[in-house]
């Protein structure tokens, strides 16, 4: 099931121009019911509550809300993989509450913090052109987005200030899979992973990279 963010409910809400395809309003959509203060505190904040109610009330209706259970709120006290903001721990015990008890999660967000440290829980994103995710001297979860995304991801090799070393490869690439490089691909070397080879390449040369792209797999 999706599990939706409050920013695109706000979206689909304000009618934002960046929207969520249609097929996502016909799916099963969870939430926490944090979802349903953020919005009208959002909307109330916009002085848009008289007119936007009612919109927002069929939206919330066809949502399943997660209460702030014990068990939940308990979760976020704990550590996350990187920093987050207080509502955001809230909506990640949730998602891991429901996949612990045996849900299929995909989170639909457009907040790229919330999408970063919830690609490294390894939950799914239903948006795959998602801001890029650093891993540094993070293996497993590294690993484990190479395996998720080896169909249509790209990894960016980045020694920091040395952008003659910056490359670019598939997902697939065998100089990604080597043996010797095992425990130690996330260090010295950052990866930096995305599914939008394009994204990483205007990265690369930000950074000053002039011809990154890998000539075993060319992913250009
Ligand atoms: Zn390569």
């Amino acid at each position: 099931m999706i599990y939706l963010d409050t920013s695109v409910a706000l979206a689909r809400l304000l009618a934002e121009d960046r929207q969520p395809p249609d097929s996502l309003w016909t799916q099963s959509l969870i939430s926490s019911r944090l979802l349903e203060y953020e919005l009208w505190t959002r909307l109330h904040a916009l002085r848009l509550g008289a007119s936007h109610g009612d919109a927002a009330r069929i939206l919330l209706a066809k949502l399943a809300l997660v209460e702030l259970a014990p068990p939940i709120l308990a979760r976020a006290l704990e550590p996350f993989p990187m920093a987050v903001r207080t509502l955001d721990a809230i909506h990640l015990s949730a998602m891991e509450y429901l996949r612990n008890n045996g849900q299929t999660i995909v989170l639909a967000s457009y907040d790229n913090r919330l999408n970063e440290v919830a690609a490294k829980m390894r939950i799914a994103l239903f948006d795959q052109q998602q801001a890029p995710i650093t891993f540094q001297d993070e293996e497993a979860e590294y690993e484990a987005w190479l395996q998720q995304h080896a169909a249509e991801g790209f990894v960016m090799n980045n020694l920091e200030f040395q952008p003659e070393h910056i490359r670019i490869h598939r997902a697939t690439c065998r100089h990604l899979h080597r043996p010797q490089d095992h425990r130690k691909r996330t260090k010295p070397y950052k990866k930096i992973v995305s599914a939008s080879y394009r994204q990483l390449f205007d990265m690369a040369a930000a950074l000053g990279a002039e011809n990154p792209n890998c000539k075993i797999c060319s992913p250009n």
